[in-house]
């Protein structure tokens, strides 16, 4: 059994999808966590079921492209869990349009929420966790973050934006202790990829097997990975036992089972 036990973790977007799998697979592995939405009810939902589970759990609101908001939350966590040790960079946002239709006001709020919101965050822990000469700090990229895919241009701006923060972060970090890495997944089975198969199915009358199978085709992907899977990746990386993979990616795209 993997163990992070008395370990303080804050993870964004930990209302649904990746970020409350993630929740619960770093708490069952021992660590307090924080989790930070716009929604608090669902943070809220999901931190009350970490403790019906006899977990340490906390829930607060917060958007992530907002400066005094991360900091206020990077403060409440530290005053609830005493300090960070891992953050979870995983709020993030997708809509899909060809180049010509993407408005500014669209590449504006996705660079904010997936871009801009994983610097603030990290700027807003990363020098308590240099002080204490451990952290963990793990963005949820994906796969777009590494490579081009049709009509999400602005969310693959954003992503590779994570990439390149999490690679300079890292030579920054190196020798400190604290580590910075990322996810990156393809099609995930969360609430975001329902949109997104729900948005085909509006746009082309596909069935939702059609859409599913076309994005999945469109990826490469043999099938929707499951949350839990991207939980166990990010849980890898914030071991003892990781301290010298800085500056990595982990993909997952599910191409390696039947
Ligand atoms: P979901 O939509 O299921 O969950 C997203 C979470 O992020 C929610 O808790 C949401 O809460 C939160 N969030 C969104 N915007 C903000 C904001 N401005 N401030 C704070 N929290 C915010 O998405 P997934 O679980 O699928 O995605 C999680 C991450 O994984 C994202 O970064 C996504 O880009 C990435 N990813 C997802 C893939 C997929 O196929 N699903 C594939 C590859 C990467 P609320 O709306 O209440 O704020």
């Amino acid at each position: 059994m993997i163990s992070i036990a008395g370990r303080s973790v804050l993870i964004t977007g930990g209302g649904r999808g990746i970020g409350a799998a993630a929740a619960f697979a770093l708490a069952e592995a021992g660590a307090s966590v924080a989790l930070a939405a716009r929604n608090e009810q669902q943070v809220v939902d999901v931190a009350a079921q970490l403790r019906d589970r006899g977990h340490t759990a906390f829930a607060f609101r917060c958007d992530v492209t907002d400066k005094r908001q991360v900091r206020d939350l990077a403060l409440s966590a530290r005053e609830a869990m005493g300090k960070v040790d891992i953050l979870v960079n995983n709020a993030g946002t997708v809509t899909s349009n060809p180049l010509g239709r993407i408005k500014l006001t669209e590449w504006n709020h996705i660079m904010a929420v997936n871009a801009t919101g994983t610097f603030l965050c990290t700027q807003a822990v990363y020098d308590g966790m240099v002080e204490q000469k451990w952290g963990r700090i793990v963005n949820v990229a994906s796969i777009a973050g590494l490579e081009g895919g049709r009509y999400i241009a602005a969310y693959t701006a954003a992503k590779h934006a994570v990439i390149g923060l999490t690679r300079a972060v890292a030579a920054e970090a190196a020798g400190t202790g604290v580590t910075v890495n990322a996810v990156c997944p393809g099609y995930v089975d969360t609430p975001l990829t329902d949109e997104t198969i729900a948005r085909i199915m509006r746009r082309t009358g596909k069935s939702w097997h059609e859409a599913t199978h076309s994005i999945l085709e469109g990826a490469g992907q043999p099938r929707l990975i499951r949350a839990e899977e991207v939980a166990e990746a990010i849980l890898n990386l914030c071991v003892e036992s990781a301290s010298d993979t800085n500056g990595q990616f982990v993909i997952l795209d599910g191409k390696d089972t039947p």
